[in-house]
């Protein structure tokens, strides 16, 4: 896809759009940017954006003009003869790929004023490979710039951190994704809040779904059969109220069946990503099954209060803070190298311990 105009994008905090747009307006961009923030909320899209605005020799505060020389170059899949994509293949990004790049900057730009690489899932980068990306950093070629991203800061390296800026992305409220979806979308109301409700603040994705189910003979399979996944999860987390101890390595692989199916959706995620995905969803089932014992609570689930209202019952309060705790820890280690069978195993042993 074209990279879409920086105004058009719907971005949380809104004041992120002031700062980028302060920074579009000046002669150079920032010598490397790094993404924030959590799976399909828009870190891919963004990073087009922006560097389609920079390389852009007419830019405004609004992004690329669309029209220029420069802006002509764009192909009809996201390709720039200026701009390099790297990311992990498939679940690394190995120091080849690190040193072509190197390469690719001996060059000077085809057309645009600058050459931009953007960098997925830098998180992902082996040992050497961030090595060599330090190196490179330190002394960056004239006219190179770079966009990183991923799920969180504290997965990178500090010396790479330290040479990058940060831009932190934050998720969208389900009532502000429920609106966008009703501007765009004829599809029923209690649609449009199920898919608010699965979407995790994440536009992109929310996006993606509405258009599936609107118009489900053009759109792919793709997406349709990760809303089915979704579906799956949920049953599984709805059995985490009631299950005993010996259905934990069959739930394990439950779930981690479910979120297979995430894997390869219209946002190209890596296994690992859709692992992290399901995990994330898991522990906002959790803190909703905290949030039940307040009246006025919202619930990320609120369609599911009868489903998530077992686990309260069986589990106290702490227990569940303290699974919460633990679930942080298996995205962390599953964003990491860790095994994701042991881990998920090891995860729901705990989740389904004798409270
Ligand atoms: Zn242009």
């Amino acid at each position: 896809m074209k990279p879409l105009l920086f105004s058009e994008l719907v971005l949380e905090p809104e004041a992120l759009r002031c700062v980028l747009g302060q920074m579009l307006l000046r002669p150079d961009p920032p010598q490397s940017i790094l993404m924030v923030g959590m799976t399909g909320i828009g870190k891919r899209t963004l990073a087009h954006s922006l560097a389609a605005a920079w390389l852009c020799p007419e830019r405004t505060q609004r992004g690329h003009c669309q029209t220029c020389l420069v802006c002509q170059k764009w192909s009809d899949s996201g390709e720039h003869p200026d701009l390099r994509v790297l990311k992990p293949e498939p679940d690394q990004i190995k120091i080849d790929a690190v040193r072509e790049i190197r390469q690719w900057a001996n060059f000077a730009p085809a057309v645009a004023p600058f050459r931009f690489v953007i960098l997925e899932e830098a998180h992902r980068l082996n040992p050497a490979a961030a090595n060599a990306l330090l190196k490179t950093l330190e002394e960056p070629p004239p006219r190179y710039h770079f966009i990183l991203t991923a799920p969180a800061s504290d997965l990178l390296l500090p010396t790479i951190l330290s040479r990058c800026r940060i831009v932190r992305l934050g998720a969208l409220t389900t009532e502000s994704i429920y609106q966008h979806l009703k501007a765009r979308c004829d599809l029923p109301d209690a649609t449009l809040h199920t898919i608010a409700e699965f979407s995790e603040g994440a536009i992109g994705r929310a996006l993606r779904w509405a258009e599936t189910l609107a118009a489900p003979e053009t759109e792919s399979k793709s997406a349709q059969g990760e809303l089915h996944a979704l579906q799956n999860l949920l049953r599984v987390f709805a059995r985490l109220g009631t299950a005993s101890l010996e259905e934990a390595l069959r739930l394990a692989y439950e779930f981690r069946e479910a979120c297979k199916a995430l894997e390869g959706g219209g946002e190209e995620r890596s296994a690992r990503a859709a692992l992290a995905l399901g995990l994330e969803y898991l522990i906002q089932w959790y803190r909703d099954s905290l949030a039940l014992g307040h009246p006025n609570a919202s619930l990320r689930f609120g369609s599911h209060r009868a489903e998530i209202a077992p686990l309260a019952k069986r589990f106290t309060a702490a227990e569940r803070r303290r699974d919460l705790q633990t679930l942080s820890e298996a995205r962390r280690a599953i964003l990491g190298n860790a095994n994701a069978q042991i881990v998920t195993e090891h995860l729901f042993i705990q989740l389904l311990r004798a409270g």
